[in-house]
């Protein structure tokens, strides 16, 4: 099985965790941005989370650097297009990019010109290379959620245009949802489908919460629903997806080692799996790399591999003739 060669669908996938270092490098050089040090060495040291990093919120302090260089449409569009030609490099022929608009507003951009370059970016790519890409809002659960309507307002322009979703990220508390229903709602009523994180550092009930208050269809990571029966039975039951970053999953202790990772019994469950990279940068890998590691580990062949590319195309946020395209593709 040529990991590299196969199509292969990527559902979660940050693009401010996704630079290229060697980007970073040019933009911090570019803009004057103050750092220790500009050998790339350097750079790589400070974008790449270790394997052995204590925490999710350590992993989310490799965001800091990307995000100051992620303040004009000229970088956003770059580095939107460079994501989706190292995706395509690697035979992914669709791919759910997701990014915090309200992230980028340090310059005063507004939403709409951030929302608007990185569509640029993802069109730059569609053009050059044989790949397709959409655009989910993430919101940061400790911004308030009034910030969200804004958004998701100027966003519907785009509504299955280039934007298909809204996603919840960053760090994970007890009960995060409730404060989201109005503003998730709103969202649904509009026509964007709900991917949300959870369960993904020790709280298992969250993935109930994000099902049953908030929509999800889809779960980043969900792993503690190995905690919650009642979660656990709903994923199961609703055939909700889950999106799973093994190398991500054991850098933020979501697991304690990749020998220990859920997948393929959640796979064997008849669990909706789906194997993504979450940050090509952070997490240093490619969705070639996330499958070589899970078949190395759990002996994944070829038909568990088609287990995992047909159900990242249900689950994706397109419609049914695209999804019949890569379908077909295997
Ligand atoms: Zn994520």
């Amino acid at each position: 099985m040529n990991l590299k060669k196969l199509p292969k669908i990527e559902l979660h996938c940050h693009l401010d965790g996704s630079i290229r270092p060697k980007t970073v490098l040019e933009l911090a050089l570019k803009q004057g941005l103050d750092l220790p040090s500009y050998e790339i060495d350097y750079i790589k040291n400070i974008l790449i989370a270790p394997i052995e990093c204590s925490s999710l919120k350590k992993y989310l302090e490799r965001f800091e650097i990307p995000i100051k260089l992620m303040q004009s449409k000229e970088n956003l569009r770059r580095i939107a297009f460079e994501l989706m030609e190292d995706s395509a490099k690697e035979n992914i022929k669709y791919i759910e990019i997701r990014f915090a608009p309200l992230l980028h507003t340090a310059s005063n951009l507004s939403i709409e010109e951030i929302i608007k370059s990185v569509l640029d970016g993802i069109n730059d790519g569609e053009k050059k290379y044989d790949i397709k890409g959409n655009l989910i809002l993430s919101f940061l659960r400790h911004m308030p959620a009034e910030t969200i309507y804004e958004v998701i307002d100027i966003g519907k322009k785009y509504l299955n245009n280039g934007i298909v979703a809204v996603d919840l990220c960053a760090n994970e508390e007890h009960g995060f949802c409730k404060k989201f229903i109005k503003p998730f709602s709103l969202a649904k009523e509009l026509g964007y489908r709900i991917t949300i994180h959870a369960g993904e550092t020790g709280i298992g009930e969250n993935v109930l919460e994000a099902i049953e208050t908030l929509g999800a269809e889809r779960i980043g990571h969900g792993i503690y629903i190995n905690s919650c029966k009642e979660a656990y039975d709903i994923v199961k039951n609703k055939n909700i997806v889950l999106e799973i970053c093994p190398t991500s999953n054991v850098q933020t202790k979501a697991v304690n080692s990749i020998e220990t990772h859920p997948l393929l019994n959640f796979y064997k469950d008849n669990l909706k799996v789906t194997i993504n990279t979450d940050n090509r940068t952070v997490s240093n890998t490619t969705l070639t790399n996330e499958y070589t590691v899970i078949k190395n580990t759990f002996n994944i062949d070829f038909d568990i591999y088609k287990n995992f590319y047909f159900n990242s195309i249900d689950a994706a946020f397109i419609d049914d003739e695209f999804k019949l395209k890569l379908k077909n593709l295997i």
